[in-house]
């Protein structure tokens, strides 16, 4: 069967691949394989100050055990994408992009005032360089979680398209490279929703097509944190694959045959594609996860 559907994994390699993110690559995996697609990984690794030697290795191999195997060669944003400078010129040239001299302690962690919009303050040097946003909403309809809006002026505020340290924005980044990759179809953690808004505006003005969205529930600890990196989530190389990936499919509301968690990881793959249904994944923003075998859909 051939397809033009193009789906992704794309981690960031600032620690092992743990029970979250693989229900972000499972969920994509799965979606890709039973249309005929292609599933590419490439390895979001262009934030350098957060990667941690080794993880982009360590996330591969654990991909491979889990036989989530990938098409073509992985890409990764650090070897650089000449696309991220003529992305950025293009929005220079319509006269969107401004300097901001404002550090991280200036903005406390509130929504940026616009502060440098009009002009560096007197005296002060660029830093990072900001996008204007618009009040105009935003709003796309997610696969799994609904009709979605946004209005970037009032909830983000003009946004970085280039840091301070002189790395392509995250935001920037994953626009030019899904674009250029011919991503059609984006299934990811529920915890990137927010970001979307800001992804589509940019593919807009880029002349880039908008790909669907599929936000998938976030695992969270039975305290109701997200099980990240960020928590020091333990990574899921060292237990049995076709555990992990019956823990994922049953978190992801699939209703997997117990007697897939002792099956060769083959079996659990194929029965994980044959039967994959986006449908009954539950639309829910969070999941609790409480240990080994049990996914308790409780909305936090
Ligand atoms: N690299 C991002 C992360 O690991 C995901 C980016 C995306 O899926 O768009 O959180
Ligand atoms: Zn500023």
């Amino acid at each position: 069967m051939t397809s033009c559907y193009i789906g992704r994994f794309a981690p960031s390699p600032s620690g092992p691949l743990h029970f979250g993110s693989v229900i972000a690559a499972l969920g994509s995996f799965l979606q890709a394989r039973s249309r005929g697609g292609q599933w590419l990984v490439r390895m979001e690794d262009i934030d350098i100050p957060r990667v941690q030697p080794g993880a982009a290795d360590d996330i591969l191999r654990t991909l491979e055990k889990l036989h989530l195997f990938w098409d073509g060669e992985v890409f990764y944003q650090s070897r650089g994408n000449a696309a991220y400078r003529e992305a950025e010129a293009l929005l220079e040239s319509r006269q969107l992009l401004y300097p901001c001299a404002c550090t991280r302690r200036d903005i406390q962690g509130q929504r940026y005032s616009g502060h440098c919009r009009n002009g560096l303050p007197p005296g002060k040097a660029g830093r990072s360089v900001r996008i204007k946003t618009t009040s105009e909403p935003v709003s796309f309809a997610d696969r799994v979680q609904g009709v979605q809006w946004q209005n970037l002026q009032n909830e983000t505020g003009d946004f970085i398209i280039r840091r301070a340290d002189n790395i392509t924005a995250y935001h920037l980044a994953v626009v030019v490279d899904d674009a250029w990759q011919g991503v059609t179809e984006i299934v990811r953690g529920n915890d990137l929703m927010d970001s979307t808004p800001r992804q589509i505006y940019l593919q807009e003005l880029l002349g880039y097509p908008t790909p669907d969205y599929c936000h998938l529930p976030v695992a969270v600890n039975p305290d109701g944190r997200k099980i990240s990196k960020q928590n020091h989530a333990p990574g899921v190389r060292t237990h049995s694959p076709s555990r992990v990936l019956h823990n994922a499919l049953q978190f992801l509301g699939q209703g997997p045959d117990p007697a897939l968690r002792d099956a060769s990881i083959e079996t659990v793959i194929d029965w994980g594609i044959k039967n994959w249904d986006l449908e009954k994944v539950p639309r829910l923003e969070t999941i609790m996860f409480a240990d080994d075998h049990r996914a308790t859909a409780t909305q936090v």
